[in-house]
C-alpha cells in the first residue's frame, strides 16, 4: 500500500504487515477517493497501535 516505508510518527517504529494502525489527516478538499493513497503519503500521519491508546 505505501512505497515508502512507514513508520509511526510519534515513536518512529517501523510499522509491520498486518499490523494495525491509525491514519490522521485532514480529509482532501474537492478530491475523489481514487487519491487518497497518494493523499496519506503526503499528508497523513500513521500513528502505531501503542501510541494511539496512550493518548
Ligand atoms: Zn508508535
Amino acid at each position: 500500500m505505501f512505497r515508502i516505508k512507514p513508520k509511526c510518527s510519534i515513536c518512529d517504529k517501523d510499522i509491520k504487515a498486518e499490523e494495525n494502525v491509525f491514519v490522521k489527516m485532514k480529509y482532501p478538499k474537492g478530491r475523489g477517493m481514487t487519491e487518497i493513497k497518494a493523499y496519506i503519503q503526503n499528508e497523513g500521519k500513521i500513528i502505531c497501535e501503542s501510541c494511539y491508546e496512550i493518548k
